[in-house]
């Protein structure tokens, strides 16, 4: 091959072709440093019959600069990304970009220098240097590492090293990782554990695509018996992807998994040090990484040798991105399997309808783990009507809530309570003049965090702290905090039990892995009374001294903007009840709401899944929602209002007229206005048969927009915002 046609990573720009020197090696798949005028761009080498682009004469064709040393992206890893591409309406390039996601790895093998104590003292002691001296003992990093770990400036570090008491290393960045080991410590599994176990481990010695949708009770053991599939491919030499949710439960998982494997895994998250990213990313493609733990973006990282996926907690509304690329990882998840012919374990206890569907209609074989390990019990569950019983004025938990937690702590027990909303208060308004505190780049409302005393905009980021007089008419000390949130929460148990030791869980307070790694070691040793928590919360923690959850507003997640609403909050207070009473004690959970007649509300308090899931999926039959129909939402946004709503009207106005697809809108979205950009949505309803990607791209491929006016493809959406 003199030639050689190349996807670029640039969405702007279509596929190019270019020559090949003569002696240089260009498999299909290899990255590829592309010229393009005075710059190079990065590229990937396709195959051209995928890959349609112009023909450009053999003469006119510039020479590749050269091939990365890196190993070419699989056939496999290639298909993906196309299909990836085309079921969202993403550019190609925009999908290649994830796999290729650390710059430094792609530059090849590398070292860097670390310092360590190197036993001498310097001519000079000064407190500073003492104190850092003591504290490096035993420590190894950069010197940047080093002066965070000793809370000293990097220049007296520096001094430490021109007078030779910190040593350089020169260590390999990509230095292997410690090896999981199969056999470390085995748990002995229940019988149902050990029958499920079985025929995963089976699934994955068979070498062939198989999804699984597991399907376990809350305690059940999902992850000790996905271990040993785990297990399997380790010893087969193969890799292990495990998607989790969110960083903040990777750090209980990692300590579990090192429990049973005798060492961590390698972690992918997106606030990985570079450092970290590019050891991770190297080990990923060069084998050495035999089970990677990570976010959604780990799906994309070229693996040399996948032998199984596992997506846990597989019902999270996290696995779907809702900016860039707009992908649901649960589905792309199914797909990679399918490409690299391996098994794939979506594990839940509460699994998205779609989910079950798959499982009803025997694409999905399920698996059951129908009871707690160990003979615990399912927590009761009861309701607690606020029309009927009222908290005080002012607070916001009722007095059989608070009488069932002052019982628990007095037995030395854990409380939980749950309420899916940061900061303070949701609204701030003027006492004297009603003024509401809006986000200037959004429209919504700016909520109040005491703790770190500021109004923050949870859409954009903005923040501002609290002024001392309202900015409308001008009246001192007039601020009026309206609704909880939970840093309020947190306040009321505090009046009620100041005894009680609290911990807030958010991801305010708990977004960094360490944070999150100090909560679980608390908890688990006693030292927290009253947890008090977000969505965080909800999934993943095992404390077996939690015997009570409160949840605060049940009917909270039933208003806003979430298109699977009750099945959202099913899965949430599900998974929340969850976590009381894992141990030998039995647990219980008392609900709030002002819907106790709600069908989700009712199912919940019945401890009928199966009636709640009945009930959603006749529902959702009847709208043609999905699993039955299929979604697809386009936004359309400009900083410029009336050229976002011309634009979206355009849109409406060429709509195509087919007799199973419904268009609804345009309509200014809920939040008309986000990060200083003007919104209107349109949704459409299509039959499942319909091929609602060409008919989108069809529809939009044919106007002619300004450039300022963004339009933007969410298939399957999860959130109508
Ligand atoms: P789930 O994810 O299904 O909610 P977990 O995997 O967290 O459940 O398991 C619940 C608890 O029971 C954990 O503390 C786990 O270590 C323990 N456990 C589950 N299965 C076993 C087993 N076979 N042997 C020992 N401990 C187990
Ligand atoms: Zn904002």
């Amino acid at each position: 091959m003199n030639r050689a046609r190349c996807l670029v990573l640039n969405a702007a720009l279509g596929p190019l072709d270019y020559r090949v020197p003569a002696g240089l090696d260009v498999p299909l798949g290899a990255v590829v440093a592309c010229p393009l005028g005075p710059r190079e761009v990065l590229g990937i080498v396709w195959e051209a019959d995928r890959l349609p682009g112009a023909e450009v004469p053999e003469a006119k064709l510039r020479p590749l600069s050269g091939v990365l040393p890196v190993p070419p992206l699989k056939a496999s890893l290639r298909r993906l990304i196309e299909w990836t591409a085309d079921y969202y309406c993403a550019p190609l390039a925009a999908v290649a970009r994830m796999t290729l996601a650390s710059g430094g790895a792609l530059r090849g093998p590398a070292t860097m220098t670390e310092y360590r104590l190197s036993g001498g003292l310097p001519e000079r002691m000064t407190p500073q240097r003492e104190h850092a001296i003591a504290a490096l003992e035993g420590e190894q990093a950069t010197i940047r590492e080093l002066a965070a770990i000793a809370g000293v400036s990097e220049g007296v570090l520096r001094g430490l090293v021109n007078q030779g008491v910190l040593e350089p290393v020169v260590v390999d960045c990509d230095r292997p990782y410690p090896p999981a080991d199969p056999d470390h410590a085995a748990p002995h599994l229940s019988p149902d554990q050990h029958a499920v176990a079985a025929r995963l481990v089976e699934a994955v010695g068979a070498g062939e695509f198989a999804p699984f949708l597991l399907d376990g009770v809350t305690g059940s053991g999902k992850t000790e018996t996905y271990f040993e599939p785990v297990a399997a491919a380790l010893r087969a030499g193969r890799q292990v992807l495990v998607l989790l949710p969110e960083i903040a439960l990777t750090e209980n998982f990692l300590r579990r998994f090192a429990d049973r494997f005798g060492a961590p895994p390698v972690v992918w998250h997106s606030s990985l040090k570079s450092t970290e990213r590019r050891r991770a990313w190297r080990a990923i493609a060069g084998g050495g990484a035999q089970v990677v733990v990570g976010a959604r973006s780990a799906l994309f990282l070229p693996y040399a040798d996948l032998g199984l996926i596992v997506v846990d907690e597989a019902h999270e509304v996290s696995f779907k991105q809702d900016d860039g690329v707009r992908y649901n990882a649960r589905d792309v998840a199914v797909m990679r399997a399918r490409f690299e012919s391996v098994p794939v374990i979506l594990a839940s206890a509460t699994p998205a309808l779609e989910s079950l569907q798959m499982a009803e209609s025997g694409t999905y074989e399920k698996l059951d783990l129908p009871a707690r390990f160990g003979g615990a019990t399912l927590p009761d569950i009861a309701l607690i009507d606020l029309t009927q019983e009222r908290p005080e004025r002012g607070r916001w938990l009722a007095p059989s809530l608070v009488a069932a937690m002052g019982e628990r702590l007095a037995r030395g027990e854990q409380v939980l309570l749950f309420l899916n909303r940061r900061g303070y208060a949701p609204l701030t308004l003027c006492r004297n003049c009603g003024y509401r505190f809006q986000c200037p780049n959004c429209s919504a409302w700016l909520v109040e965090h005491r703790f770190s005393r500021r109004l923050a905009c949870h859409h954009c980021g903005h923040e501002t702290p609290p002024p001392a007089t309202c900015p409308e008419c001008g009246e001192p000390d007039c601020l009026v905090a309206c609704g909880p949130g939970v840093e309020r929460i947190a306040d009321e148990v505090a009046e009620l039990f100041p005894d009680a030791r609290q911990a807030l869980v958010t991801s305010d307070t708990l977004g960094a892995p360490d944070r999150a790694a100090e909560f679980v070691a608390a908890a688990e040793a006693g030292a927290v009374d009253v947890i008090i928590g977000t969505q965080l919360v909800t999934k993943g923690f095992h404390f077996p001294e939690l015997t009570l959850v409160g949840v605060v507003d049940a009917d909270l997640g039933l208003e806003g903007g979430d298109l699977r609403a009750a099945e959202r909050t099913y899965q949430q207070i599900a998974q929340v009840a969850g976590r009381a009473g894992r141990g030998t004690k039995p647990g219980a959970v008392l609900i709030q709401t002002r819907h106790p007649d709600a069908p989700v509300i009712a199912a919940l308090a019945a401890g009928d899944r199966d009636a709640f899931y009945a009930a959603e999926t006749e529902a959702r039959r009847h709208a043609g929602a999905p699993p039955f129909g299929r979604w697809a939402a386009i936004i359309v946004s400009s900083e410029d209002e009336a050229e976002a709503r011309d634009a979206a009207r355009a849109i409406g106005g060429a709509r195509p007229e087919l007799p199973d697809v419904a268009i609804l809108g345009p309509a200014p979205a809920p939040l008309s206005l986000l990060r200083g950009r003007y919104r209107y949505r349109l949704l459409v309803n299509a039959r499942r048969s319909e091929p609602l990607q060409d008919i989108i791209r069809q529809w939009l491929g044919a106007l002619h927009l300004p450039a300022s006016v963004r339009v933007s493809i969410d298939i399957d959406p999860y959130n109508f915002v």
